[in-house]
């Protein structure tokens, strides 16, 4: 690891035991912004990153409402001539369900083998983490920044982000800035340095279906009615074929091909297979025909149902035939594909396939644009200059899987070119249980956003 400069790395070396203190206060508010109950907590994770970002001398902080849960901004703008970096993050976290696979509290961070074991842990509170130790220690050590920094951690990232777009809209003015981070990303297999060059965006949906007016006798009524939960595994089974591909009409039509220099660069990926499968403890890897698992995975659009419910769930048997089914489905997409079309084309032709006892809804549950990243860009080139210079080897170039909608946003509403990075762990189990944050990454994280910033001053302008 290549140290910053010497005062930083003794400042970030004499408040280790204090950062970890205040990193492990802000994995305790739980603030899971799917679940209303967790509104409050959502508000109390804003105003503790807001005072913690006034205690390292961040200015013009605030925790501005958006019409949902609050978002945080912060700045320090007095770098005359230097660059200005708006960084973006979010506080919010994933549901904890399933409780009974957690090895610890979600809520209730435990610290064992250089591990914080906790819901948000990496996914995203570890990179917010990060950027507020950065600034502290070069505020506290120089007492300046060297590029012009805005900040700005969401409460809804995991729901959607259904009020942000408005929010920028009305901050476009001071939002201004030369390039956007969006720091929501992590590292390669291997937690080998990565910089995620393309994200994929995303299509949510409900498919609700309805067959008589309430559940009734599967005796009386067995054999003369559709049941919904049959009608609505066969909408599901309809949608995809056995070779992987997507069966909705026009679903494919805007999908940019890739290039052989794409696929060549998928194929220079470190990447074991039969470790991929052994540690998600599934018997074989599945996906499209004709696309490696790379390729699946970063740059080829998906459909998954997340979630499918109705009827009796309690033990033993209960003879109905149910009144209603439903199901959550998410496809994933890739540049060239737009989430309100994917909709209508996932709607239309959910309607086409539904069997005629049934009635069915489909409801949109929000989306996001894919994007890809500008590698040549200045700030990507500092960025993977850090890199190199912190973990001693140069970044991988990837194609996240995952999707973050507001780089998309920040690209067409703020006008920002878009950078993303970020320290998590690829095996870091976000969104599921037993989350957690590589310690290691988090501390050399900081070292690198730092030193990230002194090369963007020293030539990103
Ligand atoms: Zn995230």
């Amino acid at each position: 690891m290549t140290i910053p400069t010497a005062d930083v790395e003794a400042y970030l070396a004499a408040t280790a035991a204090r950062r970890l203190e205040r990193f492990l206060a802000f994995l305790r508010i739980p603030s899971i912004s799917g679940i209303p109950e967790h509104a409050a907590d959502c508000r109390r994770a804003a105003e503790q990153l807001a005072r913690d970002l006034g205690a390292v001398g961040l200015e013009n902080v605030e925790v501005s409402e958006t019409g949902g849960h609050p978002l945080v901004y912060a700045d320090w703008l007095h770098a005359d001539g230097a660059p200005t970096v708006l960084l973006y993050g979010h506080y919010d976290v994933q549901p904890v369900d399933p409780l009974d696979e957690w090895e610890a509290t979600p809520f209730e961070p435990i610290v064992r083998d250089g591990r914080v074991l906790a819901r948000g842990a990496s996914d995203d509170k570890s990179n917010i983490s990060i950027a507020l130790a950065a600034a502290e220690a070069l505020l506290a050590t120089r007492g300046a920044l060297p590029v012009n920094l805005k900040l700005v951690f969401e409460g809804e990232e995991e729901s959607s982000s259904v009020h942000l777009d408005a929010w920028l809209e009305a901050n476009v003015a001071r939002l201004a800035a030369d390039v956007a981070l969006v720091a929501d990303a992590g590292f390669f297999e291997g937690n080998l340095p990565a910089i995620t060059v393309g994200l994929r965006g995303i299509c949510a949906a409900e498919i609700h279906v309805r067959g008589p007016f309430q559940d009734v006798h599967s005796g009386v009524h067995g054999g003369a009615i559709e049941n919904p939960i049959n009608a609505l595994a066969a909408i599901i089974a309809a949608l995809k074929g056995p070779d992987g591909r997507i069966r909705i009409p026009g679903f494919y039509d805007d999908v940019v091909a890739l290039s052989e220099a794409d696929r060549a660069a998928f194929s220079t990926l470190p990447f074991d297979e039969e470790e991929y499968r052994a540690e998600l403890d599934v018997p074989a890897l599945a996906g499209e025909t004709g696309w490696t698992t790379l390729e699946r995975r970063g740059a080829r659009p998906t459909l998954d149902v997340n979630g499918i419910w109705g009827g009796f769930q309690g033990q033993g048997s209960k003879t109905i035939i149910p009144g209603r089914a439903s199901a959550k489905v998410t496809c994933r997409l890739v540049a060239g594909q737009d989430p309100d079309r994917v909709f209508t084309l996932l709607r239309d032709h959910v309607l086409a396939i539904t069997p005629p006892g049934v009635r069915v809804d489909v409801v949109s549950l929000g989306g996001g644009r894919p994007t890809l990243t500008p590698m040549d860009h200045p700030a990507t080139r500092a960025y993977a200059r850090a890199l190199e210079a912190t973990f001693g080897r140069a970044p991988l170039y990837v194609r996240e899987g995952g999707s973050v909608p507001v780089a998309a946003s920040l690209e067409s509403i703020v006008g920002l070119p878009v950078t993303v990075m970020g320290f998590m762990p690829p095996n870091g189990n976000f969104h599921a249980p037993n989350e957690w944050m590589d310690l290691a990454n988090l501390e050399t994280g900081i070292r690198a956003l730092v030193r990230f910033f002194d090369e963007f001053a020293a030539d990103g302008a």
